[in-house]
């Protein structure tokens, strides 16, 4: 893999296919914004996790505007607003984020751009970021 982020910029609310599983405007911020940002090693790292579980991923929030992000309360230094981070899940079909886990091969994501991986149980979400890694480690979190 070659050792390199790009940041791709989007109209909000449109409707292109980004990768083979995505479209932009999945990653939209709800604030209305015009523009959505979306890293092309976070699109890689949702990919390869899509194509492993075969299971459909729903991104409940992807790029944020700093305002927006203060606004819900994320961290001052979210990864959301450079485009990123995504927070995700499977959908109904599992009950829990431990349970979704089960599903994520921790050697697997070692191997992929994952900089940053919260496990937020109580609101059954994953977050994925792609921060550079400190000593070659995933930062891990549960929220
Ligand atoms: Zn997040």
């Amino acid at each position: 893999m070659l050792n390199s982020d790009s940041l791709r910029v989007y109209s909000a609310q449109s409707n292109n296919r980004i990768g083979t599983y995505f479209r932009s405007k999945e990653f939209d911020c709800t604030d209305g914004s015009p523009y959505t940002f979306v890293s092309t090693k976070l699109l890689s790292v949702l990919t390869l996790i899509r194509v492993k579980t075969n299971l459909p991923i729903y991104i409940m929030s992807g790029y944020r505007t700093p305002e927006y992000n203060s606004k819900i309360g994320g961290h001052i230094h979210s990864y959301h607003q450079a485009g990123m981070a995504a927070d995700w899940t499977f959908g109904a079909k599992y009950n829990t984020v431990e349970e979704l886990y089960l599903h994520i091969d921790d050697e697997y994501l070692h191997q992929t751009w994952l900089g940053g991986l919260g496990l937020y149980a109580s609101r059954n979400f994953i977050h994925f970021d792609v921060q550079p890694r400190i000593d070659g480690k995933v930062k891990v979190w549960h929220g």
